[in-house]
């Protein structure tokens, strides 16, 4: 990315390790996952962990005209993103915290519930506030984790409508198996579920809302019939697995970038860095950058991994350490130059599909990986519209009339 524009408070992240973000890239793989729904369904981005990653805050405001809900994991996420303005409903996927059930319901924050504890402390925590709590039914038709069995959903589905302090609002069920090729552990979910919202049906029970799909179920046509799809990695343009890669008009969003710390030259036998696990087999140029293990880099890629240095591709040289790493360069390449760590792979840099497979797991782990201390810069259109630097507590953006290269003195910080 040449990158056009780049907002005063934000440029001094550059001259260190930092996330790009491309928020183009997001844009275009929300519009492509919501083609590939049936007509009518709505769409989720699921912003958990921080975005996977790339900044739940940033991402929520550059995903909401493309989508109808936010998917995340915690109440306290939920939180985040209604303090930061976000407006669009809001479900938490996970089992509530039952402290922060009341801060929830004050925020419009819609909770699953999935065990029957759960849903007496809602409706106890409703009864104090004399509230009601908008609920999505969790049924556990296989994935053996949260929900209710199939058989006890019918009952407690009966008891939420009866109950003024709860809204049924919507019912759903995960996949265990979507990412694999075997397509019959979904189908056999996809027909429990079925039988559920069927047999609710005919008791006139039917929730706004019933979803199944993550990722992988809208990428294989694996919905079942459903109203609400919810996509993760596929919006950040990751794999969810090797079996269903995602497809090529997809892009990665997240990029991380790096700079050159020191230059020097190994001699020949000299080893280089924890446990000289690198010996050079004759002399050889080598350049110290300042990324490692800490800034989401696994470990594993000691010695196998490459960055991407000046056009060329960099190999890693020894262990990778938990703030640095030495990689081999041509002669040109000086103190301050960047160094591509991991991208979309059009410049040859590694892909987080290469590191998932280098560090024997997923892409969901290594992009989740990226951590606080790297700040995050946004980009669209070239130009750097957005920042965050969790670690420092420094957030911004420039508002959209000032969006443009001309006005770089105009851009307005909204502090954190
Ligand atoms: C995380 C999560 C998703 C999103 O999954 P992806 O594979 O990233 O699309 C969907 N539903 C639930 C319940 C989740 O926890």
């Amino acid at each position: 990315v040449e990158l056009l524009y780049v907002p005063e408070a934000a440029r001094p992240y550059l001259k260190g390790t930092h996330a790009l973000i491309d928020l183009n890239a997001y844009a275009s793989n929300l519009q492509a996952l919501r083609s590939m729904l049936p007509s009518g369904s709505e769409l989720m981005a699921v912003v958990k962990a921080d975005a996977y990653g790339h900044g739940m805050v940033h991402c929520a405001f550059a995903a909401e005209p493309h989508v109808d809900w936010f998917g995340v994991a915690r109440i306290q996420e939920g939180i985040r993103l209604r303090r930061a303005g976000v407006i669009a409903p809001i479900l938490v996927l996970g089992p509530p915290n039952t402290e922060e059930i009341a801060a929830a319901q004050e925020l419009d924050i819609t909770l699953t519930v999935g065990c029957s504890q759960h849903l007496a402390e809602i409706a106890e925590a409703m009864t104090q506030r004399n509230c009601r709590c908008r609920v999505h039914l969790k049924v556990d038709t296989g994935m053996r984790r949260y929900g209710f069995m199939p058989d006890d959903a019918i009952d407690v589905a009966r008891a939420i409508v009866n109950d003024r302090r709860l809204d049924l609002d919507g019912i759903y069920t995960h996949f265990s198996s979507a990412d694999e090729l075997d397509p019959s552990p979904t189908t056999t979910q996809i027909e429990r579920f079925q039988n559920v919202v069927e047999q609710l049906g005919d008791e006139g029970i039917r929730p706004r809302y019933s979803h199944a799909g993550n990722s992988a179920a809208i990428l294989t046509g694996r919905l079942g019939p459903t109203n609400l799809a919810r996509a993760g990695i596929a919006t950040y343009g990751l794999s969810p697995s090797e079996e269903v890669p995602i497809p090529s008009r997809f892009r990665p969003v997240l990029s991380l970038r790096t700079v050159i710390s020191r230059r020097f030259t190994l001699a020949q036998g000299e080893g280089v860095s924890y446990g000289l696990s690198y010996r050079a087999p004759h002399a050889e140029e080598v350049a110290t950058t300042t990324a490692g293990y800490a800034d989401g880099l696994p470990r594993q890629l000691s010695n196998r991994g490459w960055f991407v240095v000046d056009g060329e591709p960099a190999p890693i040289r020894g262990r990778v350490c938990m703030d640095q790493t030495v990689v081999s360069v041509r002669a040109g390449v000086r103190v301050g130059d960047v160094a591509h760590v991991f991208g979309p792979g059009d410049k040859d840099e590694m892909t987080l599909d290469a590191i998932a497979r280098f560090a024997g797991t997923n892409t969901y782990e290594i992009a989740t990986r990226v951590t606080a201390r790297v700040p995050r810069l946004y980009v669209r259109d070239d130009r750097v519209v957005a920042w965050e630097h969790l670690l420092l507590g420094d957030s911004g953006r420039i508002s959209e009339a000032v969006e443009s290269p001309q006005e770089a003195s105009g851009e307005i910080g909204e502090g954190a």
